[in-house]
């Protein structure tokens, strides 16, 4: 006997990177910050006492909000806090999507989406990227004309690291009729020299939602702390309706409003993973993979020729596990020959380097 709805029995589940317990592992495959927090949630970590926790957290998270709001130069209405940015996605779908009507997404991109499409039991209208990763001109009538009430735009992309300057993103906003997310995940590792800034879009659209995130750029992934950054009457509804009472707790909070505070400490890791991330480019580049330039913190490479490139990949994704470093394997169309790597620290990517070195050469002694 099975009691689910129709619509959760039909779908499948979300697959992780795997989480390994063994601490030795280099992980690459998740894209975490290699680096952990600074000083500041040190400390407040420490002033935290057992007593604080037995009253509930704000309901609002206040004072991460002021934070956030002064730390983008928007009112605090206009930040809405959530537990994870995954939270926030699951938000704007409930909110804005109704069941057994359509939102949209590139193909690929972040494979949480249709997960929770499919939760909400709503249809996904997928718009394939171009053979060079870039959105087509049409992305925004091609879901129009799909009635999608949402949309999804991952910047910089994932998997692939690419970056939509903030002009384009303006005239998506202007050209959708539903609500535009962009999901900003990486956006603290974009080179400074772009002067990327998509935060005054939401003073231009009241469609316009950014998701902002503490796990990557701020390394509290094992935190669970995200917000939104919208109008405020396009995060009403989230914040007053659709929201858990108490969507994020009291620690999530405090720490992450030091972080936010102290978002100097968190910069100098952003310039250490750039820098890798040049490096490492440079190095996968001599040793034969095409590398797409990526303003994140992680490159999405495809294996040096061969004749069966997608067997190539998978081999060296098993190889460099078996060597204890995880990397990201998508089994799926277009990824297949090809790897997502986090940008670790100098020392994960001399390791990587070296064995992925030695997977070539065994290779091409197999041949
Ligand atoms: C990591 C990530 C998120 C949000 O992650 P949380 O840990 O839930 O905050 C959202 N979108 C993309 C594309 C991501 O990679």
């Amino acid at each position: 006997m099975s009691y689910e709805r129709k619509n959760i029995r039909d779908m499948q589940g979300y697959s992780w990177g795997e989480q390994p317990s063994r601490e030795q592992v280099i992980k690459l495959n998740t894209n975490e910050n290699p680096y952990p927090a600074g000083p500041s949630v040190s400390k407040a970590l420490a002033a935290l006492t057992v007593d604080e926790l037995r009253r509930y957290p704000q309901p609002f998270a206040d004072s991460f909000r002021d934070v956030a709001a002064r730390a983008h130069g928007v009112s605090s209405d206009n930040i809405i806090a959530t537990n994870g940015g995954d939270e926030l996605l699951r938000l704007a779908i409930t909110t804005f999507v109704e069941p057994g009507h359509t939102l949209g997404m590139a193909e690929p991109s972040y494979s949480l989406y249709p997960v929770l499409a499919a939760i909400q039991g709503c249809h996904v209208a997928r718009v394939e990227l171009r053979d060079d990763w870039s959105l087509p001109d049409d992305f925004a009538e091609q879901l129009n004309t799909a009635g999608a009430q949402l949309a999804f735009v991952v910047n910089p992309h994932a998997p692939t690291g690419q970056l939509l300057p903030v002009e384009r993103l303006r005239s998506l906003a202007a050209a959708f009729n539903g609500v535009l997310v962009i999901d900003e995940a990486y956006v603290d590792f974009i080179d400074p020299e772009q002067a990327y800034d998509a935060v005054p879009l939401i003073r231009e659209f009241d469609n316009v939602l950014l998701l902002r995130t503490m796990s990557k750029g701020y390394s509290l992934a094992g935190l669970r702390f995200a917000y939104g950054i919208g109008s405020a009457s396009l995060l009403a509804p989230m914040l007053y309706k659709t929201r858990d009472s108490y969507n994020t707790d009291l620690l999530s909070q405090r720490l992450a409003t030091a972080a936010l505070a102290a978002r100097e400490e968190a910069a100098e890791t952003w310039l250490k993973v750039r820098r890798e991330r040049s490096r490492l480019t440079e190095q996968l580049s001599a040793l034969g993979f095409a590398v797409i330039p990526s303003q994140s913190n992680f490159l999405l490479v495809t294996v040096p020729s061969t004749e069966n490139p997608e067997n190539q990949a998978r081999e060296f994704y098993l190889e460099l596990k078996e060597q204890g470093i995880l990397v990201r394997y998508f089994d799926q169309p277009r990824l297949r020959d090809k790897l997502r790597i986090t940008v670790g620290t100098p020392e994960q990517n001399d390791a990587l380097i070296q064995q992925l070195r030695q997977a070539i050469e065994t290779s091409a002694g197999r041949n």
